[in-house]
């Protein structure tokens, strides 16, 4: 027997409305602030995601499925979108059109991590990127968009909490600091955070084993140790969000898993009884269009995992609304009344309306289950009797009653009662 692969879920019909919802909302949000959609490939060059910068992420050293194609190209499944979006911004000349380029994306991300609650190895992300332009209007712009977008959906009590990582010339300054912090307590953090005193020195601060959160906790805070120009520009970030009255928490302990980001990163949170974890991640990424082979680009953007959206829209009771099933189900009982059912089908699709045609061969006690079980709200019945008439019957499947209507009447029937 065949199942899906671990970390992966099949989406089945009883689960699409969830997903029609947060679809159309993205859409919806996107619109109303200019996001134009952008669809990338879900395989990319290895290269891509595995840049000299981003070696010693967790991301690329254990999370990327890489795989070589028959011409011996060696690729990878997308492992997020963002370095995605900025290859298409380069290759396709988007930085002729007038700055910033606002894109969003819905799809596929793939990470070989260990499966657990709303989180896959196969798992979906929305996400916007606002690429061309340093400003922090931008910045807050997606916040305000991220938000905009799970309280559309019925989210409430969202947390926001904000940090600046610095530029490239105010964080390598930090990132000796924070060494030399961890030195004096190399012996006390976990074999993890050994790597990472190495590698990927900003992700000590992260870190979720209970000896190291301390250690983190005291740490020099990463907005104490920023050039003049960073601290202006987190300064308007915080300005702008009280200008638009959003609540948020600066965290020194922030600072997201991927390389590239500069400036401002920030995490939305949604109130939850088994523990915070964030739905949307995002932030400042000035570095990476030329970490690709752009020019200098500044750029930022946010990214949402629906999986887990649809997990907390489901533990807070909220429902999403059904997606429009066809509203009529045709039964019939006999040969002629089998090729009346395929005119009269035909007929009511031609004019819009939804129908279900039997496969017939059943009774038409059996008929009208399945069309129960299907909650329709009309059966339209056909047997000798109507054939030779011209005629059908119209039931009422909510209300148990029925009527005999001539054929031609039955859309006028339907469609104004
Ligand atoms: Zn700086
Ligand atoms: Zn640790």
């Amino acid at each position: 027997m065949y199942r899906a692969p671990r970390g992966t879920v099949d989406i089945l019909p009883a689960e699409q409305a969830y997903w029609t919802l947060v679809h159309t909302r993205a859409a919806e949000v996107c619109r109303l602030y200019g996001y134009e959609r952008i669809d990338t490939p879900v395989f990319e060059d290895y290269g891509l995601f595995a840049r000299t910068d981003a070696k010693g992420t967790d991301l690329v050293e254990k999370e990327m499925y890489v795989f070589e194609d028959r011409s011996g190209q060696k690729l990878t499944l997308r492992a997020e979108n963002t370095a995605p979006v900025c290859r298409a911004y380069v290759e396709h000349g988007m930085f002729n059109l007038p700055q910033p380029v606002r894109l969003y994306y819905v799809g596929p991300t793939f990470r070989y991590e260990r499966p657990q609650a709303g989180r896959y190895r196969q798992h979906h992300q929305f996400g916007c990127e606002a690429v061309g332009d340093a400003a922090a209007t931008l910045d807050v712009e997606g916040i305000e968009l991220a938000l905009r977008f799970l309280s559309s959906l019925g989210l409430q009590q969202l947390s926001v909490f904000l940090n600046s990582i610095g530029c490239r010339e105010c964080q390598p300054k930090y990132v000796e600091i924070l060494r030399h912090h961890y030195q004096a307590v190399s012996t006390r953090v976990c074999d993890d955070c050994r790597i990472r005193m190495i590698r990927n020195p900003l992700r000590l601060l992260d870190c979720k084993e209970p000896g190291c959160k301390a250690i983190a906790d005291a740490a020099p805070h990463t907005s104490d140790y920023l050039c003049t120009e960073c601290e202006a520009h987190f300064g308007e970030v915080q300005e702008h969000l009280r200008l638009l009255e959003i609540p948020f928490t600066l965290n020194h302990k922030l600072v997201r898993g991927l390389d590239y980001y500069t400036r401002t990163v920030y995490e939305i949170q949604p109130q939850r009884e088994a523990g915070q974890s964030a739905i949307v991640g995002g932030g400042r990424y000035d570095g990476l269009i030329e970490q690709i082979g752009g020019r200098p680009t500044p750029a930022v953007g946010f990214a949402t995992g629906l999986e887990r959206i649809i997990l907390n829209l489901k533990e807070q009771g909220i429902e999403a609304p059904p997606v429009g099933a066809p509203g009529v189900y045709v039964a019939h009982i006999g040969d002629a009344a089998r090729r009346t059912a395929l005119s009269v089908s035909k007929r009511l699709r031609d004019s819009h309306v939804g129908v279900i045609t039997s496969t017939g061969g059943k009774s038409l006690k059996s008929q009208l289950r399945h069309a129960n079980s299907l909650g329709v709200r009309y059966a339209v019945i056909l047997g000798d009797n109507e054939v030779q008439r011209h005629e059908v019957v119209l039931r009422d499947m909510a209300a148990n009653v029925q009527e005999t209507l001539p054929q031609g009447t039955l859309l006028s029937r339907l469609q104004y009662g």
